[in-house]
């Protein structure tokens, strides 16, 4: 037995290591240790711990300067440009995409005591997202139709939680089918019917520039699946709904 002193610098590089440890890559390691998905409209938030969102917010400030570099800007000093790391950074991850950081708005459901089964229709709903394949906006109205089973929420809590959803990068079909599973999950409805009516930035500000187009979606579920004439009514429920919508 010799000298300590190998032993110890290896422990002092493994602790340097540690703490050099970027602290996206310390919460990537932890997903993947679960084998969790973690796609762009994934939601991770359980993986976050407390205290880690605001270094990731410097984190991602970092990256943005260096993109803004990258594109020849020169942030040192433009002054309308000296801040936008930061803002960009904030934006991300605490405003357009905190559907995939922040946890899910509480729902609170009520046991549908009166057997309500008439169908009902909840909209338009404002949704916003970004497109996953050029991270810009994607902003359209959503039409939700429920027919109640043995749970029911309030009808503020529709848009809450479909603004959490969308709160992702996207592409529209699947923004729609994650909406689907959230409120089966929520209120567990007999019957479930999403419509989402949406402009993609993609298309507007970009590629092939056509400034009206826009994209329509639907998702049905349960007993509007099974039932013509229930999806039917849904669907006239929904006209009838974006129409006075329009005359208002
Ligand atoms: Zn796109």
């Amino acid at each position: 037995m010799t000298s300590t002193a190998p032993n110890e610098s290896i422990k002092g590089d493994s602790e340097d290591q540690i703490s050099c440890k970027l602290v996206s890559e310390i919460i990537r390691s932890r997903i993947q240790a679960d084998g969790v998905r973690f796609h762009a409209n994934d939601n991770i938030a359980e993986y976050i711990l407390p205290g880690e969102l605001q270094s990731l917010e410097r984190e991602i400030a970092e990256r943005v300067r260096d993109l803004l570099k990258t594109l020849l800007i020169d942030v040192d000093n433009d002054h309308n440009t000296q801040e936008t790391a930061e803002r960009v950074s904030r934006m991300y991850l605490h405003e357009v995409f905190k559907g995939r950081f922040y946890r899910q708005p509480k729902v609170t459901s009520f046991p549908n005591d009166k057997n309500l089964d008439e169908i009902y229709t909840v909209g338009p709903i404002t949704v916003r997202s970004a497109c996953s394949h050029h991270l810009v906006p994607i902003l359209g109205d959503c039409w939700i139709g429920i027919k109640p089973g043995n749970k029911v929420i309030g009808l503020s809590k529709f848009a809450r939680v479909a603004d959490w959803v969308f709160s992702r990068p996207h592409i529209q079909e699947e923004a729609v089918m994650i909406l689907a599973d959230e409120i089966e999950r929520l209120c567990e409805p007999k019957g479930l019917g999403i419509i989402v009516k949406a402009q993609h930035y993609c298309m507007k500000w970009r590629g092939v520039k056509e400034p009206e187009t826009s994209m329509i979606n639907s998702v049905v579920r349960g007993d509007f699946r099974h039932d013509p004439s229930l999806k039917q009514e849904f669907f006239e429920l929904v006209r009838q709904q974006s129409n006075l919508a329009k005359s208002y």
